[in-house]
């Protein structure tokens, strides 16, 4: 084994530092010290003196500047308590008392009687310093649990991903060698959905009771500092080795440790996680690139869904060479300002206008387009999905504001938002910005988001829908169907809108199940008060099958493909003439 710097003790400090408040100076303490005992002696000095200075052409006595220097050393005992909390506070208690008998010495012995108000002026200090030191220790209490809940998991009392993330910049700052292994446990969701999230939260708890306990028995042979992600993911940092073996034996141990048999509430578990990891510095000694490697080793170990569960980064994991091209495509399209957007509209089943799904397009260097369905998936992956959203955003929301008769209308304009978008700190922040230089109004304006977003953090994802709502903004559910929604997390979003996905409305040509199976989702979408807008709508068949089982809203080729803003304006012309709307 290589034998390293780090140790337990390595990670805790780094705990520590991250839950405690950066500390004032200690040479701060000294300096206020000092310049008590100064202002004190002065205050000796000046009481006992009987001459007198001249002052910009004014006599005074001495003895008169004994206020001053009395208030000064009262200044320097509250700062102490202000800044040194405790230490402070026992400090300006102590130099309290010792000046008390001085000060009644003074008076009873040498019958001073002029010091008789220093008296007082101690016993309000003592006071004072006091209540300070009360009042600050309440706050230090509540700040500290502050602190200690921004490092630490709520439900497992891991560290959170904020904490691994400071402990590995120290440890890239001490040049030390580590692993980071992202861990997804498997099939996770099914315990929530069938035995509830209660019992959900106590699974997770013993896994991290186990893993916790393996990390502090050592008995991995490795320094490991184990933390929770979100949700059912989880991350370990392996230290205290070099070498390729020792993490892979490392965690293998860990796997096993959660392959035995859990029992909770007299129900047996058996589960298993996909693990994959990354080296630094190896790979990188980067923190966000660290991040990505691990969790697209993750990723790729999910996809394969057999063998091997744990799986070591490589480059042919973050990018294929196709996906490398297509990377290249969007960032030399957004550099050049080449990204463009189609309109498609949406109607009822009158065939009355209800708004335009805004979608993006792209072109290859020959000219002919780049399906979304490709760049897409590259944009998420490589986080250049928030520029193209925006993009969209800004665009089709540009020409709607900028259409002549644009303040009688009233259809809705949709925007698709990416769950990796929709979760950046300042997303809010960008489509106010949209909002105010575009002048599109709020409650015009629908955000589209998949089911896949309460898998991913659904905490987090509720608060920024509830800010979204707020705005005024609607909320639809995308593809809905395709993903992994269960009714509870249906019913916990406050959406206005369910969007059936194509591959459903193309089935129900075959089968009469399939017609069910729809007619199921709309009556499903009305029970949640929601309004149900079919997507793909291709034939007659469709549409008259649609409009028997009480369909609120659809958009497909039958009624209008996705326009190019000019066809979008001609369009718009017609709808302001009230004539018959005929896109195609
Ligand atoms: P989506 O949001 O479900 O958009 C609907 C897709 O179905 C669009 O494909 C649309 O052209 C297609 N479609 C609608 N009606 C029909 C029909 O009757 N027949 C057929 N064959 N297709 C129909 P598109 O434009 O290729 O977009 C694919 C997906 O890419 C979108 O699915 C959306 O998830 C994503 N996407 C597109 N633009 C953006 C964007 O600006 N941001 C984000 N985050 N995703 C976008
Ligand atoms: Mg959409
Ligand atoms: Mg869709």
């Amino acid at each position: 084994m290589v034998k390293t710097k780090t140790d337990k003790g390595n990670i805790k400090n780094t705990l520590r530092k991250i839950s405690l408040k950066r500390e004032t100076p200690k040479s701060a303490f000294i300096l206020l010290a000092l310049l008590y005992a100064i202002s004190y002696y002065m205050v000796v000095i000046t009481a006992k003196a009987h001459g007198t200075v001249v002052l910009f052409g004014v006599t005074l006595d001495i003895s008169s500047f004994t206020g001053v220097f009395s208030s000064l050393s009262n200044i320097c005992l509250i700062c102490m308590v202000l800044l040194f909390r405790k230490a402070g506070f026992i400090l300006a208690l102590a130099l309290l008392s010792i000046q008390f008998p001085g000060i009644l010495m003074n008076i009873i012995r040498l019958r001073n009687y002029r010091n008789i108000p220093g008296i007082f002026s101690n016993i309000l200090v003592t006071i004072s310093v006091t209540i300070i030191y009360l009042g600050s220790r309440r706050i230090t209490l509540y700040q500290n649990s502050i602190r200690e809940q921004a490092v630490t998991d709520r439900i497992t009392g891991l560290p959170n991903r904020f904490a691994g993330g400071e402990l590995m910049q120290d440890l890239i700052k001490n040049s030390e060698k580590f692993a980071l292994v992202s861990i997804d446990i498997n099939n996770f969701k099914s315990i929530n959905d069938t035995m509830g999230h209660e019992t959900g939260d106590n699974v997770l708890r013993e896994i991290a009771d186990r893993w916790r306990t393996l990390a502090d028995s050592h008995k991995t042979g490795t320094t490991d500092f184990v933390g929770r992600t979100s949700g059912d993911e989880f991350y370990l940092i392996i230290t205290g080795t070099g070498s390729s073996e020792a993490y892979k034996k490392t965690i293998d141990a860990y796997k096993d440790e959660l392959e035995r048999k859990i029992t909770i509430d007299d129900c047996d578990y058996y589960l298993t996680a996909c693990f994959g990891y990354t080296t630094c510095p190896d790979d990188s000694d980067v923190i966000e690139n660290l991040y990505l490697f691990s969790d697209s080793a993750l990723h790729e170990v999910k996809k394969k869904g057999s063998g091997s569960r744990i799986l070591r980064f490589n480059h042919s994991v973050l990018n294929s060479e196709k996906d490398l091209e297509i990377e290249r495509k969007i960032r030399s399209c957004l550099s050049s300002g080449k990204l463009l957007f189609n309109l498609q509209p949406q109607y009822d089943l009158e065939h009355n206008l209800r708004g335009f799904e805004a979608l993006a397009r792209m072109k290859d260097d020959d000219g002919s387009y780049i399906s979304p369905v490709e760049f897409i998936p590259v944009a998420e992956k490589t986080g250049l999905i928030d520029r193209i959203d925006l993009g969209v955003f800004e665009m089709a929301a540009s020409l709607l504001a900028s259409l002549p008769n644009a303040e009688n209308h009233d259809f809705l304009l949709s925007i698709n938002v990416s769950v990796r978008h929709l979760m950046k700190n300042n997303f809010m922040e960008e489509i106010r910005r949209v909002i105010s230089e575009t002048g599109f109004p709020p409650h015009r304006i629908e955000i589209e988001i998949t089911e896949s977003i309460m898998i991913d953090s659904a905490e987090k994802a509720l608060w920024r829908i509830e800010e979204i709502k707020k705005m005024g903004m609607k909320i639809a559910i995308d593809d809905f169907g395709t993903g992994y929604s269960s009714l509870s997390y249906l019913n916990s979003i406050p959406s206005d809108l369910l969007k059936i996905d194509k591959a459903f409305i193309d089935k129900m040509d075959d089968s009469d199940s399939s017609k069910q199976y729809v007619s199921m989702i709309i009556s499903l979408g009305h029970i949640l008060g929601l309004k149900v807008i079919s997507e793909g709508v291709e034939s007659q068949e469709q549409l008259d099958e649609l409009k028997a089982i009480g369909c609120d809203y659809i958009q497909g080729y039958i009624w209008g493909k996705p326009m190019s803003p000019e066809k979008v304006s001609k369009l718009m012309e017609s709808v302001d003439a009230g004539q018959p709307v005929n896109p195609q």
